[in-house]
Formats: C-alpha cells, structure tokens, sequence
C-alpha cells in the first residue's frame, strides 16, 4: 500500500477510535479489512474503545474474526478489544482458549488471552448470577460493564466514578512532570531535556506523527508515559537522560514492560547524545518497512 494512503488511513482509524460514536463502526469494520496490517490493527484497537457506546452485536463477531488474522499485533488488539466488551464477548471465550493453549502463537498473545478469559467470564458471571463486586474505594456494587472497564485499564475492580477519579489523579503527578519542561522544540513542544528536544526536532523535521509525554497510556494495568509515541508505526520511543541507580531500575522495570507486552520500544540514551538523530533514524527505519 501506498505509504501516504496508509498514513492516512492509520490517523483516520486513530480519528474514529476517539470519536466517542457507535456511528464510526461500519467505517472501522472496513478499516479492519485493509491490506495493511497497521490500519487493520489501529482500526482494531479503536473497536475496543467504543465499547460501551458501539452495539457489541455490530463490534464482538468483527473482533472474533480479527483473532484469525495473519498478524500477530493485530490478534493482539482484538484480543484485548473483546476484553472491553466484558460479558458481550463470551462468544469469543472458545476461541481465546484455542489461542492461551495454541504453542505457536506468540507469548504476549496467549498471556493476554488469559486476562481476557478471565475478565469476560468475571463479567458474564456477573450479569447471570447478578453477583456483585464491590469497587475497592467507596465499596458500592458495580456491574459488569464497570467490572470490566476498570478491570482491563487498572486490574482493579472499581464504580465507574472511581475510575474517573483515579484517572485525575495521575494525572495531577503528570503536572509537576509539565512545570519541569522548559527547553522548547523548534515545533513548540515544550521537552524537559536537550536529548528530547533533538529528538522531538528529528520526529518533526522527518514529518513523523508523535505525541510528546501523553498523559496515559496504559498498558494492561500499568499506566506508563513513553516520551514520546508514534501512532503510525505504534512505536514508543524512551529517552534514558540520567545515570543514577534509582534511574536505572526504573528504566530497566520500564523496559521489561515494554518487551512483556510485546510493544516496539526504541531506547535511547543519553551517552548517543551526540549522534541522537543518526541513531534513532537508523532504529526507526527498522519499524518503518511494512511488515
Ligand atoms: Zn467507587
């Protein structure tokens, strides 16, 4: 595929995923169909965030059939996505045994399909039995659309107020980090180091898409916040700008995350300072061949 229709069309699936409309489905659903593995899996990942506005009847089958296909991400995304419909995704239960127990499928995929199962049998137990959790903080019962949406960001059972609520207040520890930023990129980006700065000045100059210390990713459970991610590619870039012990067991715990999800991460350094661009260009351009 054309590297302009498929940047197009990866940004247009990112789009929809945040539209917050059940109306963005049917186009989803044809994005899931693309030649490239990138938009079928960007347009995978939006299905799963329109779970609770989408009608699962429309989004569950879809998901289903994306557990097949060829590439591995993409299985990845659907499995997690069925992971947000909780008790509506039990159709899809037989299969995500099929790929926990299959030894060819990759680790990361037969690791989240247990979180899955788990979580979509939790939820439908829920609903059948009318069983009730209560949420960790304020002890009200919630439902099993709540047990699985704060079960898959936070493996936490929490009412969906709770949720908002420690949503905020990481955000807030994200502030500070905001009053330490104070070099500014030549786009404007305020970086909190030069080695981001030259980093952030390569990704522009290369017209590479990137957001900048986003507030929240989570990955299964753990929020992180890369340095800087590149939707494009669904590659994360870490810039290691200091050499202390604290540092550096942060950064290895933080690498070891990356790598147990499966996620494309680009480590930098700051002892490359002097040749950053060369070498992250050299590290990207790995990510950039379509696969
Ligand atoms: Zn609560």
């Amino acid at each position: 595929m054309d590297r302009k229709i498929e940047k197009s069309l990866s940004a247009r699936a990112v789009e929809l995923g945040k539209s917050g409309k059940a109306e963005a489905v049917p186009e989803l659903v044809g994005l899931a169909k693309s030649s490239s593995c990138n938009v079928r899996r960007l347009a995978t990942s939006a299905l799963g965030k329109l779970a609770g506005i989408a009608n699962s009847a429309d989004v569950v089958p879809v998901l289903s059939g994306l557990l097949r296909d060829p590439h591995p991400q993409v299985r990845q995304y659907a499995i997690k996505a069925l992971s947000s419909y909780g008790a509506d995704s039990a159709t899809a239960l037989h299969d995500l045994h099929d790929i926990s127990a299959n030894p060819s499928e990759k680790e990361y995929n037969r690791a989240d399909s247990v979180r899955s199962i788990a979580i979509i049998s939790e939820a439908r137990r829920i609903r059948e039995e009318q069983a009730s959790h209560k949420c960790q903080k304020c002890r009200l019962s919630i439902n099993s659309d709540e047990y699985a949406r704060s079960m898959k960001a936070f493996q936490r059972i929490y009412c969906d107020k709770c949720f908002d609520e420690v949503f905020l207040k990481r955000r807030n520890f994200d502030t500070e980090v905001e009053l330490n930023k104070t070099i500014i990129a030549k786009d404007g980006t305020l970086v909190q180091s030069d080695g981001e700065r030259i980093i952030s000045d390569f990704l522009n100059s290369s017209s590479i898409e990137f957001r900048y210390d986003e507030r929240i990713r989570i990955i299964d459970g753990f929020a992180i916040r890369p340095d800087f991610y590149l939707p494009e590619f669904d590659v994360y870039i870490e810039y290691w700008g200091m050499d202390t012990a604290d540092y550096k067991i942060g950064m290895l715990k933080k690498q070891k995350l990356y790598q147990q999800e499966g996620k494309k991460l680009i480590s930098l350094h700051f002892s490359e300072k002097s040749r950053l661009a060369e070498t992250l260009g050299k590290k990207l351009r790995r990510y950039m061949v379509a696969d």
